[in-house]
């Protein structure tokens, strides 16, 4: 049905594609008529523009005008040479009418999916054009540092000779060089600068240190690399602090160690046993023989000779037998009984069982007896004979054991996870005593970059390195939640499609498939599928050895360094020349990358390697057939291997692909094997022999959706939980901002001075209370603490108190204090001491609010494998909204008290917090062991909205009608929680 009525109207791409069509021919209508422009007259045109903007024209009305300009500019230049990263560069580029499409596509805020080699560089030019006429800032983002240089260099004179000014941030610049970079009409750099950045003006101790100016209007090129790979994990700014959670990863090791030894045996055991049961091919015996291979499975899951078994005909088959009965009967638990701890690979979860936790000292026992603590705070709310302040430390002292045992429990399981799941050169290598984290997508070494959680230290402890300092995150966002601030956002890649529901979900970019200028004719063939990694290997190196020897280049794509290594020593036995590129060294592999299309060139590159670089054929290629490309295992997500291909055929070149696929490769392993594993049983395949057949590469695809669903589902998790930080995030850098950029925050100062009594008086002496019961003594304390203020009270007065009246004494007396005090120091240093206060105050609580709201994350993903206590993002929402309310109050008063406290000699930041704030590290977090299992579902429906991203961007800031204090909410308002429901249906209705 559907295919009929694409083939009666063609797909809705085409469709929106055809509307564009009047537009391309309005540009090529004004193109025309510039030519007899002089330069001078052309150039005229941007005041122009900016003129009529100005009367109160749109971006909109004068976007077919723009384009044609810059289209004319570009013609202008045809045939003159500039350098781009250090490279003469001739121009020779003047948009194609699909370029144009897709300038519009980007221009409308979309996303604009465009094949490899069709010149998004210079498609991102006009839409820049027009928006940066605005005056307010254009930012294009692009993957890697150099590419935002070389992209500055390259269009450069194009919006040069325009007269746009154009700013290009780079890793090591300084705050000062930033801030003109900012300033200009146009500033390129990577989403990790713009984002830091971003986070760092947060940080600022005084309004003039800010660097961004505005957050307008975004391109980000290699969009799906940014806002999908890079997104899984948000932007960290940390500094590292004193703490003793070394010790307790060193201490708990040897424990660990005995587990994981203890473990192999019994999993070796196992699988001997299983052998035995079934060599003796009695029937009876082959479940059993299930079970056991079953266990061994979910014990460890990488040991050697299990994979070795299962990759015997028909095992893989067995096993999911056995897993399917267990999980029929729901009896899986048995399997898990006979082990000392189980992992789910597919859901990212570990767990001792009893027996497991018998073998820890009697000492470590006792922390797995984790405490119900609801029934414990219940029993304590329920007890009469407690006065308030008991219950308070009571509840609190629950609390404090609650956290101690589950970051003990924590770091066991992070150990674990250390041993059976991270293998060393696989998912990290050892580097000067360091571990590293190997990037899954890209194999490229991340220096500096630690997983979260403890993950590294677990790591660290195992590889017995130092384990170092965990470090407190003074800083984060994700980079969803950054992109989400732009009013407009646009992206352009090779690859888009399968993700659209993504960038519609999350940033409602909505995706656009703009044709090629010349259409493909690359020969994708079908996948090779080998039993073992060995014979697929082979077969790749026979096939390399084949093109090169009739000259033909071929790019072999892997998935990890650890791949293109071996891939490289057996070349290199075969005495082929070759480049291997990790995306280490971005200008470099571009260089290399640029010849991968000569004659005989090989080349190994993992899959960011060299990304953005156009390859050309060199000479006589194109009769030999074009750019070859080999895949060397199947990626995660379909989009990485359409990447791969897409490296090959561009404008029309000739060109081939095709991916060597093994039962080993981990996807298969993982996903598909067992089918796979019983398929080849069927067909009668032997070890040594390939198989390419639609059904298999129809199970491939299955597994890589299922995976791309599940990455999806990470994501949103990661996000979920950013969300309801992210109100936060927007109140407390707000009213930070105020603090920073006001003349006078004496009014706010004034405002909070009373603010504090009220909520004084609240606490000591409620309203229905007789004065004589009030709490005056614990009332007077807190006044001198907070105001210095010495305050008695007489006995016989005391009955005849009201509250309105001890209110009106209390605030004449403290604003005496503080009115003698702005006299004495005069109003300049009395509103500088304010901001200092403010800022000072609202930082270090941040910072502890961030520390716990990460404990809190924790402990709720183990709360909730506890079970029964509702969904975990829930709980999160409601225990972190009631953080907040706590942090506010407690910065109220710090501030207050900081404002009457603090004497003339403004305080100096203590040399430790100096050298904290020096050593602060930008960092990409890694989310990795965060608890997923919970997070996977369905993504939600697409909703169905007018203006998408002014809508996703107002999502973002609802909440941010927050001034100083978390507000008295409407019972109609949306719940600050940020749940998105209305505050009587969610936080109102606990109350
Ligand atoms: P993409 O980013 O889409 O992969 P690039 O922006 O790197 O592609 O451009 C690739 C190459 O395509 C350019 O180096 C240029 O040689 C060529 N190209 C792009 N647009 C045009 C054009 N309009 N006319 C001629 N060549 C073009
Ligand atoms: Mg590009």
């Amino acid at each position: 049905m559907k295919n009929l009525i694409e083939k009666m109207f063609g797909t809705k791409h085409e469709r929106d594609v055809k509307k564009m069509q009047p537009l391309v021919a309005e540009i090529n209508n004004y193109f025309e008529k510039l030519k007899s422009l002089s330069d001078e007259e052309l150039q005229a045109k941007t005041d122009e523009f900016k003129a009529r903007l100005a009367e109160g024209k749109t971006v909109d009305d004068i976007m077919t005008e723009a384009f044609a300009v810059v289209k004319e500019t570009c013609r202008r230049h045809l045939g003159q040479t500039w350098d781009v990263v250090n490279q003469p560069t001739e121009w020779n580029m003047v948009p194609f009418d699909v370029q144009l499409i897709g300038a519009v596509a980007l221009h409308q805020g979309k996303i604009a999916e465009m094949a490899t080699g069709e010149g998004k560089t210079l498609v991102a030019t006009m839409p820049t054009y027009l928006n940066a006429l605005t005056g307010k800032g254009v930012h294009i983002v692009t993957v890697n540092d150099y590419l935002a240089r070389r992209d500055r260099e390259w269009m450069g004179k194009i919006y040069e000779f325009l007269g746009l000014s154009l700013g290009v941030i780079q890793n090591q610049m300084t705050n000062e060089e930033r801030r003109e970079m900012y300033k200009c009409d146009i500033t390129f750099g990577t989403a990790n600068e713009f984002g830091f950045d971003y986070l760092r003006d947060n940080m600022a101790q005084r309004a003039e240190d800010r660097v961004h100016r505005n957050r307008y209007y975004a391109i980000i090129d290699e969009v799906d690399s940014i806002l999908i790979d890079e997104a899984r994990t948000p932007l960290i700014i940390s500094g590292q602090v004193e703490s003793s959670v070394h010790d307790r990863y060193r201490q708990m090791k040897p424990t660990v160690d005995v587990l994981f030894r203890k473990q192999t045996m019994l999993v070796n055991d196992m699988i001997a046993k299983a052998e035995k049961l079934l060599a003796s091919g009695n029937a009876d015996d082959e479940f059993e023989a299930g079970t056991l291979l079953l266990a061994a499975t979910r014990g460890s899951p990488k040991n050697k000779r299990l994979l070795k078994v299962l990759k015997e005909t028909g095992m893989k088959k067995l096993v999911t037998d056995v897993e399917s009965a267990y999980m029929r009967d729901k009896k899986l638990h048995e399997v898990d009984d006979r082990l000392y701890f189980f992992i789910d690979e597919r859901e990212h979860s570990i767990a001792l069982t009893d027996q497991g936790t018998a073998q820890l000292s009697p000492e470590e026992q006792k922390l797995f007896e984790i405490p119900d603590i609801s029934t414990m705070l219940s029993e304590i709310e329920g007890d009469e004979s407690l006065s308030p302040e008991e219950r308070q430390k009571k509840t609190d002292e629950i609390y404090r054991v609650h956290g101690e045992l589950s970051e003990k429990v924590h770091a066991i399981n992070q150990l674990l996870r250390a041993w059976t799941l991270y293998e060393k050169d696989v998912e990290y290598v050892l580097q000067d005593g360091k571990v590293m984290i190997v990037d899954e997508f890209t194999g490229r070494i991340l220096p500096g970059r630690r997983y979260s959680d403890g993950l590294h230290q677990a790591i660290e402890a195992k590889e017995g390195v130092t384990i170092e300092a965990e470090s407190q995150t003074l800083a984060t966002i994700t980079l969803q939640n950054y992109f989400r601030m732009y009013d407009k956002l646009a992206g352009m890649t090779g690859t888009a499609e399968t993700e659209a529901g993504e960038f519609w979900d999350i940033y409602k970019l909505d995706v656009a498939v703009i044709p090629t200028n010349e259409s493909c004719i690359r020969d994708d063939n079908e996948d090779q599928i080998y039993r073992t990694r060995r014979e697929k290997y082979k077969a790749i190196i026979n096939e390399i050895v084949e093109k090169h020897n009739n000259g033909q280049p071929v790019l072999v794509g892997t998935v990890s360094v650890d791949v293109s290594e071996t891939l490289s020593r057996m070349l290199k036995r075969s005495g082929i020349p070759h480049n291997v590129l990790n995306a280490k060294q971005h200008q470099r592999e571009a260089e290399i990358v640029t010849h991968a299309g000569e004659q005989g060139a090989v080349t190994i590159a993992t899959n960011m390697a060299g990304r953005g670089t156009d390859i050309r054929l060199g000479d006589g290629i194109v009769e030999r057939g074009g750019l070859h490309i080999i895949g060397t295992e199947r990626h995660e997500a379909r989009r990485i291997d359409r990447q791969l291909r897409g490296r090959s055929g561009r404008q029309g070149d000739p060109g081939s692909s095709i991916f060597y696929l093994s039962l080993e490769d981990d996807l298969m392993r993982l996903f598909g094997g067992e089918r796979l594993g019983s398929v080849m049983d069927r067909l009668g395949v032997k070890d040594d022999e390939v198989i390419t057949h639609k059904m298999v590469t129809k199970a491939i695809e299955r597994a890589q959706k299922k995976v791309e669903l599940q990455n999806f589902a990470i994501r949103k998790h990661t996000l979920d939980y950013d969300d309801v930080m992210n109100v936060q995030r927007n109140w407390i850098y707000e009213r930070r901002l105020a603090a920073l950029e006001r003349e006078s925050i004496k009014e706010e100062v004034v405002e909070l001075i009373e603010d504090v009594l009220e909520g004084l008086i609240d606490d000591h002496c409620p309203e229905k209370v007789y004065p004589e019961n009030w709490n005056l003594t614990g009332f007077t304390d807190e006044l001198r603490k907070i105001y210095l203020l010495n305050l008695q009270f007489k006995e016989e007065d005391i009955p005849d108190l009201t509250r309105e009246k001890l209110k009106e004494q209390v605030h004449g007396a403290v604003m005496h204090i503080y009115n003698q005090k702005e006299a004495a120091y005069g109003e300049e240093i009395m509103r500088q001491l304010e901001r200092y206060a403010v800022l000072s105050t609202i930082d270090r609580h941040w910072r502890d609010h961030l520390a716990e709201m990460d404990e809190l994350r924790t402990g709720i993903g183990l709360r909730a494998y506890h079970g029964g206590m509702g969904k975990p993002i829930d709980i999160y929402k409601v225990e972190a909204f009631k953080m907040l309310e706590a942090t506010s109050v407690a910065i109220d008063r710090e501030i207050v008290n900081l404002v009457y406290k603090l004497q003339i000699s403004m305080p100096e930041k203590s040399r430790a917090e100096r050298r904290r704030e020096a050593e602060a590290v930008a960092s990409h977090a890694d989310t990795t062991g965060m608890g997923y299992a919970s997070a996977v579902q369905a993504p939600a429906g697409a909703p169905q909205e007018k203006n998408p991203m002014a809508e996703a961007s107002q999502a973002g800031r609802q909440q941010r009608t927050y001034r100083r204090k978390v507000p008295k909410v409407g019972r109609n308002d949306p719940c600050p929680c940020g749940s998105g429901k209305k505050y009587k249906k969610c936080h109102g209705a606990m109350e």
